[in-house]
């Protein structure tokens, strides 16, 4: 039997999976991925194979709703029916936040869901969805061992000082501090880098995640030591409707002034502001770029993302004393040419430069001269997930797949 796992990033309407075998001593190999959405409403299922053909879709229509637990029960059920020579082994979940306690995968028990349910003030809109399928498998299929994989664990490697507020000290008592997010996407590319090129495993290295969410994190001999998202997933760059860095006088000023409620505040801060809120038209840069010629709002917000990043990586360069490589990755990093050469055009000054044609066919090298280099590199969170899941399981996976 090849033992496999399910990797599971779980939303408040989704649930993400890929299923991968996971043969001995090798890196873990992607068999299926797929997704539920629109759970709680009319909701559809489709799975691909790896190479992304459509294997398989269902929907529900009204008066058949489906939630988290059924869409996961579904999974089970089809894993069950095509997974010919396979035996499930584990899960491992992602989870956005793992706290000051945890700088690296845990296998879940009682104790430990307990601690992560107590995180849930830190990232109230993602870590109840991210835990609720925790709790379903240790319902539905008691003795499932279950890996919870962090979104802040790789940044725990920064140092005090980056990580502090200038708060006053119960503030850092009560956890109140800088935590960083998109880890699992910084660990994939740290782990890469020395592909592309080795002596940027080892150097001073920016990775610029850009897709609906969007973050940077400065890397040192491929450990954090920087990053632009601090105690929320709301801070740094603007995002596709998160406002990113704002003045916290504006909360202020929301709360007293306008009459809003947190509830209110926060759901404008998280889900109205970024690209939709400047634009007025859409959260996604492929629309914006489609209608920046002749709508002023949304070349604006494009101006603007591109403006943020670019301060930022100035930031990041002082935090590192340098910068040897530029890494793009995720949605728009890795598909939108225009935001890749914008940012590179506002770098100049740090010695790099664009080789335009390299940028339009995704690289993975877009640079051109001997200054420091700049790169095209497809994130893999899941992959992470897979590979931290079989390093928490250790020896016991060959035991469980027997
Ligand atoms: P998430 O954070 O939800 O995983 P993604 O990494 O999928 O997000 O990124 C979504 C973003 O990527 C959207 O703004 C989308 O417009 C952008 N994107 C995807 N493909 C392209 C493309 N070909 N050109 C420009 N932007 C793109």
């Amino acid at each position: 039997m090849t033992p496999v796992l399910i990797v599971l990033n779980a939303g408040s309407s989704s649930l993400k999976f890929q299923v991968f075998d996971m043969p001995d001593g090798e890196e873990p190999q992607l068999v299926w991925r797929g997704l539920y959405e629109g759970l709680g409403g009319d909701a559809r299922f489709t799975v691909k194979d790896a190479s992304g053909s459509i294997l398989d879709e269902s929907s529900w229509g009204q008066g058949e709703e489906i939630g988290h637990e059924e869409s996961l029960m579904h999974l089970i059920a089809w894993l069950r029916e095509h997974q010919e020579g396979r035996k499930l082994v584990a899960i491992g979940h992602r989870v956005v936040h793992g706290g000051a306690t945890y700088s690296g995968p845990v296998l879940v028990d009682e104790t430990v869901l307990q601690a992560l349910e107590a995180l849930v003030p830190l990232a109230p809109l993602h870590q109840p969805h991210n835990l609720e399928p925790i709790r379903i498998v240790r319902r539905r299929l008691p003795g499932m061992p279950q890996v919870a994989c962090f979104d802040t664990a790789f940044h725990q490697t920064q140092s005090d000082i980056a990580t502090l507020f200038a708060l006053p000290r119960e503030m850092r008592d009560r956890g109140v501090r800088r935590y960083g997010f998109h880890g699992l996407s910084y660990d994939y590319i740290a782990s890469i880098l020395k592909d592309y090129d080795p002596r940027l495993a080892e150097g001073r290295v920016i990775v610029a995640h850009l897709g609906n969410g969007a973050s940077l994190c400065a890397l040192r001999n491929g450990r954090s030591i920087a990053t632009t998202m601090g105690f929320s997933a709301l801070d740094g760059l603007p995002m596709g409707t998160r406002c990113g860095a704002v003045d916290a006088g504006v909360i202020f000023f929301m709360l007293r002034e306008m009459k809003l409620s947190p509830e209110a505040a926060e759901r404008m801060l998280y889900t109205k502001s970024g690209l939709l809120g400047v634009s007025g038209l859409s959260n996604d840069m492929r629309v914006l770029r489609t209608n920046a010629a002749t709508n002023p709002d949304a070349k604006r917000a494009i101006e603007l993302f591109i403006y943020r990043i670019t301060r930022e990586i100035g930031s990041l360069v002082a935090a590192l004393g340098g910068i040897d490589g530029l890494v793009f990755t995720a949605g728009i990093g890795e598909n939108d040419a225009a935001t890749r050469a914008e940012v590179v055009d506002g770098l100049a000054w740090a010695g790099l430069t664009l080789d335009e044609s390299a940028n339009g066919t995704a690289g993975p090298r877009i640079s051109s001269g001997s200054g420091s280099s700049v790169w095209v590199v497809p994130t893999n969170e899941e992959l992470v997930i897979a590979r931290q899941t079989r390093s928490v399981l250790g020896d016991t996976q060959a035991r469980l797949a027997s």
